[in-house]
């Protein structure tokens, strides 16, 4: 008999799986084992079966332990995450650990929460609560509530009375109920649904053509300004989605309330936006199992909740980008909110795109992708609109161009909410005191008197980003990064926000001695100080990442916004997005025009999502809003297109650009990255590579190696290659040959490189 031999993908940087015997053991696809690995044991996931193997068997060695009391990873995940791993030019193993809950990488029985849950049996359920005697309140609680309730967990007991799990356990006893164990799901404090209001006909004509395919795979994307009820949407989609699937498990012969029968992933970017979307998801939907995934959870909660999602008992998984590959046995639509944030982009290890995945899950799973958000990433746009701005239709893509089905909401839902009235205010025409312009100081003033709210938003936390000397102009850089050093007054530190490199801020100027050193520009901490002595009367509060380190700071200052307790708020782009606030009227924007000239060719189009978003905080409810963007250039394109709110000739305008001179969508781009202490290395290792490239294919245009904006970066020295084709697979193929040629060379282990297929940031 042949002897079997597993395959095992383990966390080790190379891209191939390991060979070892079961040892006796019985094991599935999908387990989690134990074995050895060098002079260590490892956590490894059983992929694959073979009777032989590349290796003598008498080399081979037999596994340590089999985790069989955990469900093993279902054969659709395995394959997902293999695909992404080739796809990023990543090692499986690397990808696949990475992709499980922390506890799951230990070596240690990842132990489930489980708790009992009750039934009552053909004898308790004909049994006349009056038999029991009236003193036992508590048992007869019990006993009418299993009646109805068909099933009650452990939780659930708790909710009737203290003492009423020994009640059940009485039951058991009088032989009136029967126990089972079941993953303990989420402690819900009980909500009563809240109303739902009835759809606009923009948000009925979304719905309709979403469920008229709902058991196809189609990707919609749902382009929607703030307010316009993209949230809504969602709702009903999941109601739709799963009362159907309820339904027809009910009609079955015998209910299982472990297994509703569908599940919906929605992924939204960051975990501050988790805790608002759950409420409103929990208040809209009480009657389904809700669980999160999110970088915030303990460990135990995270691996409690992504079993209940791999059991099937989770029926709505809401998560950040790591989600996308939560084993999901009955997933039947995913949701991407803010499917343009660039959160959704992994920025290290395997550099995979959430939404991309999700693309992939979703058609391989012949179910819908619903891709929704206020400012679309121009790649999701092309693929839903095509080239409409494009005159010469020779080279138009028709494989690209209207892949996705389009869905527009362009009022606002509630009706009485106005889109805000949207200024810019010319910075080189007026006398600034401390930064703010006299037209934003009047309009705060304003707020102010009529007890209403505003929110100052500037893009840069610390009191000023440049601490300059007027003598010399020695300005404090960082050694270990090419950046400079932030202004920290209240610290009195200077700090590197890219190393988190901290100093003392000098009494004199290090290079000439001169003592007239100036803290230039302005950062949160400063506009907090400058408003403060302005209007010394106004509340004010600052959301920047200094102020909101604890753990429920942001929480903290959001209720104060929503008691009143606060008149101004300064932050970053941590505000932007998703907050409600009825009382604010007035939006400030404070220096935002770096962005309107920087090399990076997705500046503007993130500038105009990130605008769009703060203007959309303005005037939510029943009082119009007022947005005022200082700017040295108020007659810039894309003020033109914000002040109009005109997400889509502006998005078409770049269009025609990115096309014009070749940049995404219409090429594929990858980047080879490589960093060391010495730059020859990456010099060495680049030119390697780039002489490699250039012979592998006459499809891919292989640029020189260069170096980045951020040419050094936490005391590396780093350096690219960019390489581009007008035809993706042209360009996979190159990248596979490629990596397979550098991991085979002995510089590549003298530099830390990396390969990131559609790169975000240069
Ligand atoms: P978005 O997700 O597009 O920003 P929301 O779904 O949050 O929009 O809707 C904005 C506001 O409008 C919310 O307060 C929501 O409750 C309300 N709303 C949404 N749809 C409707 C509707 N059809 N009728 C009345 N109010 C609605
Ligand atoms: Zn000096
Ligand atoms: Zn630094």
């Amino acid at each position: 008999m042949p002897k079997p031999i597993l395959k095992i993908a383990l966390d080790v940087p190379l891209d191939r799986l390991f060979d070892y015997l079961s040892g006796g053991l019985i094991v599935q696809i999908g387990q989690r084992v134990l074995v050895p690995f060098g002079r260590r044991s490892q956590i490894g996931i059983v992929v694959g079966v073979a009777d032989s193997s590349e290796f003598a068997i008498e080399k081979l060695k037999p596994i340590t332990q089999a985790f069989t009391d955990e469900q093993p990873l279902d054969v659709q995940m395995l394959n997902l995450v293999k695909f992404s791993a080739d796809y990023y030019q990543y090692p499986f193993g690397q990808a696949l650990l990475a992709a499980l809950p922390a506890r799951l990488r230990q070596i240690a029985p990842a132990t489930s929460r489980k708790q009992y849950a009750y039934q009552l049996t053909d004898l308790g359920q004909q049994a006349d609560v009056e038999l029991i005697a009236k003193r036992q309140r508590v048992l007869r609680s019990v006993l009418a509530a299993l009646q109805t309730a068909k099933q009650l967990t452990e939780v659930e007991l708790d909710a009737i009375a203290s003492t009423a799990r020994k009640a059940a356990k009485a039951l058991v006893n009088l032989g009136y109920a029967k126990s089972e164990q079941v993953l303990a799901a989420q402690r819900v404090p009980a909500i009563l649904a809240t109303p739902e209001p009835p759809l606009n006909n923009e948000q009925a004509q979304a719905v309709a053509s979403i469920t008229k395919d709902i058991h196809a795979f189609k990707a919609w994307l749902l382009h929607g300004i703030t307010g316009s009820g993209k949230t809504e949407v969602y709702i009903r989609l999941m109601q739709h989605v799963l009362q159907d699937a309820t339904s027809q498990v009910n009609t079955a012969q015998k209910p299982n309330i472990q297994n509703h029968g569908a599940q919906i992933l929605v992924l939204v970017p960051e975990i501050n936006l988790t805790p608002q979307l759950e409420a409103r998801f929990r208040a809209r939907l009480p009657q389904f199992t809700l669980v999160s995934l999110h970088s915030s959870l303990s460990e135990s909660e995270r691996l409690h909740h992504w079993q209940l999602a791999q059991s099937g008992v989770a029926q709505i998984i809401i998560g950040t980008r790591l989600s996308i590959f939560t084993p999901l046995p009955h997933l039947k639509l995913i949701i991407i909110d803010e499917e343009h944030d660039s959160s959704y982009k992994q920025q290290d290890s395997m550099r995979y795109h959430a939404r991309d995945v999700a693309l992939v899950r979703a058609k391989r799973l012949n179910i819908p992708v619903v891709l929704g958000s206020a400012t679309p990433a121009l790649e999701s746009w092309y693929n839903a609109v095509g080239n409409q701005a494009q005159s010469d239709k020779a080279t138009f893509n028709q494989n690209q161009a209207n892949k996705y089905g389009l869905l527009s909401l362009k009022q606002r839902a509630v009706t009485a909410a106005q889109l805000p009235q949207i200024d810019c205010i010319d910075t080189t025409k007026v006398n600034l005191q401390q930064g703010l312009t006299p037209q934003l100081i009047a309009a705060l003033r304003l707020r102010l008197a009529r007890k209403e709210q505003s929110l100052l938003f500037i893009n840069r936390r610390g009191y000023s980003p440049v601490l300059l000397c007027s003598a010399c102009h020695w300005i404090a850089a960082c050694t270990r990064c090419s950046s400079k050093l932030v202004v920290h007054l209240g610290q009195r530190k200077l700090r590197c926000h890219h190393c988190g490199h901290e100093q003392k801020i000098p009494h004199q100027c290090p290079s000439c001695g001169d003592a007239d050193l100036h803290p230039t520009g302005h950062g949160t901490q400063r506009l907090e100080q400058t408003l403060a002595l302005l209007l010394p009367t106004a509340r004010i509060a600052r959301v920047d990442r200094d102020s909101i380190s604890r753990k429920h700071a942001l929480v903290d200052i959001l209720d104060r916004v929503h008691n009143q307790e606060i008149d101004i708020l300064v932050g970053t782009q941590m505000l932007a997005k998703g907050h409600d606030f009825p009382n604010l009227t007035l939006v400030g924007v404070i220096d935002t025009d770096s962005a309107l000239h920087s090399p990076d060719f997705r500046a503007s189009e993130r500038l105009f999502a990130q605008l769009m978003q703060v203007a959309g905080r303005a005037g939510r409810a029943d009082k119009a809003g007022q947005v005022i963007i200082q700017t040295a250039f108020p007659d810039h394109a894309l003020f033109n297109a914000l002040r109009r709110q005109d997400y889509e000739s502006y998005a078409n305008d770049l269009l025609q650009e990115r096309e014009q001179v070749q940049f995404p969508p219409y090429v594929f781009m990858a980047l080879l990255r490589a960093e060391a202490n010495d730059y020859a290395l990456v010099q060495q290792f680049l030119q390697f590579a780039f002489e490699q490239a250039r012979g592998l294919s006459n499809e891919v245009l292989v640029y020189d190696p260069v170096r980045p904006q951020m040419e050094r970066l936490k005391g590396m020295e780093r350096g690219h290659v960019l390489m581009q084709a007008s035809h993706r697979p042209a360009l996979q193929k190159l990248l596979k040959h490629l990596v397979g040629k550098i991991r085979t060379q002995a510089i590549a282990a003298k530099v830390r490189w990396s390969v990131d297929v559609n790169p975000l940031e240069f």
